[in-house]
């Protein structure tokens, strides 16, 4: 019998040499950074034994591993990319899009990724904490346009399923909500975290519910994520995926590909592929918009319509996501 799921992410690796020891690599195979204390290392098991013993260029291992590389200083990166601060009217809510609202209940992660936007993120100041959640309530109340709900984060998933079913029980007294939605990678890294109470929560809410799984490559869909998928989908929940797209990690036709055709037959569809948010020590990861655009036609050349994902990118102060246009014009670069 395994470990609870919470157990599990608390002993997660923490130590980069420890990681690297169980990996059979040494600190001479891989430029590791040695001060990030302001964004901290951490990888539970589950995703780590999906790794590959002895790669330094292991795809699920590149999105973990500080490296010196997050020191280049690069002009067009920043902090602040997204200056979300500036659609933030509630702590913990973000209120972006029209018809839709984003809440941040946690600002803890299953796994802390590389690449994130949010590595300079004010996480303490903006976890509303369930005192804070009347605030959402009352600002949700004004605002009947928003229709759906999306759960964020950090990771909504990181919240226990006590607390989690007393928000969505709270939520459903809004007669102006009908669809909720999870943005997660908790299902992926820790599979376990797809709990009994956990389906049937999902199952009984009057809501419509979808959960955006956050992956990138395929090797982080093993069999042990089958299971879960299942009973997610048997518990009425509609799965869709969202990539970065990623330097040295899934920057090919042939990852993109392998990646969707995986998702298919795990049940899951691919939703967004989003260009990388230009945050300060993550340029490593950057691909152009150029590069994407040639990729995404070679999707499209060889995958059916239905597994190729939107290419995206977010652009402060626009209403939605920003589509990039594959076969019309020169692209927009930067
Ligand atoms: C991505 C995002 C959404 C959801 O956008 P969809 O296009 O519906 O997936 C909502 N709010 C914020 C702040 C977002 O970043
Ligand atoms: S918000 Fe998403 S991408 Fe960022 S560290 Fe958490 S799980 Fe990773």
């Amino acid at each position: 019998m395994l470990s609870s799921w919470p157990k599990q992410w608390q002993s997660s690796f923490t130590n980069v040499d420890d990681l690297l020891k169980y990996l059979e690599l040494s600190r001479l195979d891989l430029p590791i950074l040695t001060d990030f204390t302001q964004f901290p290392f951490k990888v539970p098991r589950p995703f780590v034994d999906r790794m590959k013993k002895g790669d330094p260029n292991d795809p699920l291992l590149l999105q973990v591993l500080p490296i010196t590389a997050e020191l280049l200083e690069n002009p067009g990166f920043s902090k602040n990319p997204l200056q979300e601060d500036t659609v933030n009217p509630v702590s913990g809510l973000l209120h972006k899009y029209s018809s839709r609202v984003l809440l941040t209940l946690s600002g803890s992660c299953a796994i802390n990724c590389r690449y994130c936007f949010r590595r300079h993120f004010p996480y303490e100041d903006n976890n509303p904490g369930t005192k804070g959640w009347e605030s959402i309530f009352d600002y949700l109340r004004e605002h009947s346009e928003v229709n759906e709900v999306i759960l964020s984060g950090g990771d909504p998933l990181s919240t226990n399923d006590a607390v989690l079913k007393r928000f969505i029980q709270r939520l459903e007294r809004l007669e102006s909500v009908q669809y909720l939605r999870f943005h997660t990678r908790f299902p992926i890294v820790i599979p376990d975290r797809v709990t009994e109470d956990l389906l049937l929560m999902l199952d009984d809410t009057r809501f419509r519910v979808s959960m955006v799984l956050h992956t990138n490559h395929v090797n982080e869909w093993d069999e042990s994520l089958r299971a879960p998928m299942r009973a997610l989908h048997d518990a009425n929940v509609t799965l869709l995926n969202q990539s970065v797209l990623l330097g040295g990690i899934n920057n090919s036709v042939s990852a993109l590909s392998d990646l969707s055709y995986r998702l298919y037959d795990l049940g899951v569809l691919p939703y967004y592929l989003h260009l990388l948010d230009k945050v300060a020590g993550a340029s490593h990861f950057d691909v152009s918009a150029d590069e994407a655009v040639i990729l995404m036609r070679g999707l499209i050349e060889r995958l059916p319509g239905y597994l190729v994902p939107r290419l995206v990118r977010e652009v402060p102060g626009c209403g939605s996501k920003v589509p990039i246009d594959l076969f019309c014009a020169r692209i927009m670069t930067k």
